[in-house]
């Protein structure tokens, strides 16, 4: 069934543990990301970066979304990551997308504050929860973010802002990094216990593919209860597509079909180890049934 992102990371919040956020790239990988919460009864957030939606378009991406989770018998919701781009929210806002992430880290804190509140108010006005993000957070996704920490807050100021533009999702900077680590993070679960005990939003933590799983036990007992992933999966996938090609080179055999049943397997493996890592598994029907 399709579910709030908002309501979905209510529930974890409540229950202690996270939602896996998956980003997907394809049909391939959207079908493999359901069926992986299906097989573990969980709730599960399907991501899409701007990055895809510009490859595929809304439509498609909208159809397959619906096509794939309208009958799963698991809470799913459709999330545009990272977008600093008011044409593209517009778009995903009138086709009834779960949620958004505004990503407003790039404008000083007066313009954030003032276009996220629009955001909110264009989503709200059709049901559609929005994810906040002012700070930035280190890295490059997709072709969006930027490697420096260009701006930083206080939690008390990051609340503030949270309370006065209505949003659904905080997404504060937690030490951690997009993409691959180059070097050991400096991880702030401590910042989530603080932020805890200022708001009930649900807190979501970026950049977790390299977190081991001790690092995510620290980040969800603090309160995180959404975490996003989205190296690892790409990964997970080019490494079968790799491997399976490697393997067409020396027998011959060039079938399409059984590489993506390798990809397909290779993402569901994947996203079973993080919605059992993350505590969703067998969830599903609390978090379906939460408001
Ligand atoms: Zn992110």
């Amino acid at each position: 069934m399709i579910a709030s992102t908002a309501q979905l990371a209510r529930h974890g919040r409540e229950h202690g543990y996270a939602v896996a956020a998956v980003n997907i790239l394809d049909d391939l990988s959207l079908r493999a990301v359901v069926e992986a919460a299906v097989d573990r009864s969980a709730p599960v957030i399907v991501q899409v970066s701007v990055k895809t939606v510009r490859s595929i378009g809304v439509e498609l991406v909208t159809t397959m979304f619906r096509l794939a989770a309208q009958d799963a018998p698991v809470p799913v919701a459709l999330h545009l990551d990272h977008c600093p781009h008011r044409d593209v929210i517009s778009q995903v806002v009138a086709a009834g997308w779960s949620s958004v992430l505004f990503d407003a880290s790039d404008r000083d804190l007066a313009t954030a504050e003032r276009e996220t509140a629009e955001v909110v108010t264009e989503a709200h006005a059709a049901g559609v929860d929005v994810e906040s993000e002012i700070e930035n957070i280190v890295g490059v996704e997709d072709d969006i973010g930027s490697d420096e920490a260009v701006h930083a807050y206080s939690v008390q100021t990051l609340v503030a802002v949270a309370g006065r533009t209505g949003v659904d999702l905080l997404a504060p900077q937690l030490g951690t990094a997009h993409g691959l680590y180059t070097h050991t993070p400096v991880l702030l679960p401590e910042r989530v216990a603080d932020l805890v005990t200022l708001t009930d939003l649900p807190i979501v933590l970026h950049g977790g593919t390299g977190l081991s799983d001790e690092d995510f036990r620290a980040f969800i007992e603090a309160g995180v209860s959404k975490v996003n992933i989205s190296t690892g999966l790409k990964l997970a996938y080019m490494k079968a597509a790799q491997a399976h090609l490697a393997k067409a080179e020396q027998t011959g055999k060039w079938d399409p079909p059984s590489m993506f049943r390798d990809i397909s397997a290779a993402v569901h493996d994947e996203v079973v180890g993080h919605l059992d890592r993350f505590g969703s598994s067998g969830h599903a029907q609390g978090a379906a049934a939460a408001r």
